[in-house]
C-alpha cells in the first residue's frame, strides 16, 4: 500500500534521512510483506525496508553530527537508546535492539528516523543505490569470511551461492584477500558471474558432484573454509563434505530449508566447525565502504524503482531469481 503518513520527527539521539535508495529483499521485505514471518515480530501496520541510503535531514536534541546535507547510508541494527548500555553510548551491546524495517519502521519511505549512531557517511563517488546494495552483504561478507571464518591469504574457501547477493560479495572480497575461491551455484548462467567477479573455480551443482569437483580440484585436501547461506537439505552435506581436516564453515542464511542432515562422524573426525553468525564490525563497515569507493567491491544494480512502484519491484524479486539487485528509489516517485 502507498499512501501519506506524517513525516518523522527525530527524537533525542535520531536523525532523519531523506531516502534516496532502499533494497528489495526476498526475505526481508517480500516474505515479511506477505506475513510468513510471523517469527519476527512484525506489527502493523508497517513500513519496511532495512538498508535506506540517502541525505541528513533533521538532527534530534543531542546529536551533533553528521550534519545535515551529508549523504549517508543507514545500518541495519537499531538500539533502543532507552536502555542503560545505550545510555551509556554502548550501542552495539544493546540488548533490545531490532532490525530497521523489521521491528521498527525502516527506509521504504521518501523520510526515515534512525539513531545517529547507525548512519555512516558514504564517499562521493558512491552512488545511492550502489551504497545501499553494498551495506546489504559486505558487512556481513567481512564478518563472515574474517571475523569468525579467520580466513587467510592462499587458504581456499568455496562460496555457496555464487551469483547472489552474499555470495557474489564474498567473491569478490576472499580474492581481494588473497584466498583461492571457489565458487558454486546451481546453473551455468549463475556459476559464470561467479567466475566473472573472480573465482579460481567453478562448479554447476546441478550438474556436477559438489564435493567430488572441490576435492579434485584442491588434490584431494578439501577447502579450509565453506561460506554458506542457502542452508538446502540437498547442498548443505555436500558442502560441508568439502571441508579438509580443521575446517570452517561459516552460515548466515536458510532460504533453502534450513534443516539440513550432518554427519557426525565426519564432524568430529575432521575436527571441523560449524559457526552461525549474523553481526559484523564498525570496522566490516569501514572495510566495505573503502572497497566500494576504490571499486575493487561492486554491487549489481538489477533495476530501479520509484517507490510508488514498490509492489511491481516486489513482483519482479517474487518471480525471478535477479542476479542483482532490485532498489527503490523515493525521489523518483
Ligand atoms: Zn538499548
Amino acid at each position: 500500500m502507498y499512501e501519506d503518513v506524517p513525516d518523522p520527527e527525530p527524537g533525542p539521539g535520531e536523525i532523519v534521512v531523506a531516502v534516496h535508495s532502499v533494497t528489495v529483499n526476498r526475505v526481508l521485505n517480500c516474505a515479511v510483506r506477505a506475513g510468513t514471518q510471523q517469527q519476527r515480530g512484525v506489527k502493523p501496520p508497517h513500513v519496511g525496508g532495512v538498508d535506506p541510503a540517502g541525505v541528513v535531514t533533521a538532527l534530534g536534541a543531542g546529536v551533533d553530527g553528521p550534519a545535515v546535507g551529508t549523504r549517508v547510508a543507514v545500518l541495519s541494527r537499531v538500539p533502543c537508546l532507552k536502555c542503560d548500555d545505550c545510555a551509556a553510548g554502548n550501542f552495539d551491546a544493546c540488548k533490545k535492539s531490532c532490525m530497521l524495517g523489521i521491528g521498527c519502521w525502516g527506509g521504504d519511505a521518501d523520510y526515515v528516523k534512525v539513531p545517529a549512531s547507525i548512519v555512516v557517511p558514504i564517499p562521493d563517488n558512491l552512488d545511492f543505490a550502489e551504497a545501499a546494495a553494498v551495506l546489504r552483504h559486505g558487512p556481513m561478507a567481512y564478518h563472515l569470511l574474517f571475523g569468525v571464518g579467520k580466513l587467510q591469504p592462499g587458504q581456499s574457501v568455496l562460496i555457496m551461492g555464487a551469483a547472489g547477493g552474499l555470495g557474489s560479495t564474498g567473491i569478490q572480497i576472499a580474492k581481494q584477500e588473497g584466498a583461492i575461491v571457489i565458487a558454486t551455484a546451481g546453473s551455468d548462467e549463475r556459476v559464470a558471474i561467479g567466475r566473472e567477479l573472480g573465482a579460481d573455480f567453478v562448479v554447476n551443482y546441478n550438474k556436477e558432484d559438489l564435493t567430488k569437483a572441490v576435492r579434485d580440484y584442491t588434490n584431494g585436501e578439501g577447502v579450509h573454509l565453506v561460506y554458506e547461506n542457502i542452508s538446502s537439505p540437498d547442498t548443505w552435506p555436500k558442502a560441508l563434505a568439502c571441508l579438509r581436516k580443521f575446517g570452517r564453515l561459516v552460515t548466515a542464511g536458510a532460504h533453502g530449508g534450513g534443516k539440513v542432515a550432518l554427519d557426525c562422524a565426519f564432524l568430529y573426525h575432521q575436527q571441523l566447525r560449524i559457526i552461525g553468525s549474523t553481526g559484523n564490525t564498525d570496522e566490516d563497515v569501514r572495510r566495505t565502504i573503502e572497497a566500494a569507493a576504490s571499486g575493487k567491491l561492486k554491487a549489481k544494480i538489477e533495476k530501479i524503482f520509484p517507490l510508488s512502484a514498490a509492489p511491481e519491484a516486489h513482483r519482479l524479486m517474487e518471480s525471478t531469481i535477479p542476479t542483482g539487485k532490485i532498489v527503490l528509489d523515493p525521489t523518483l516517485g
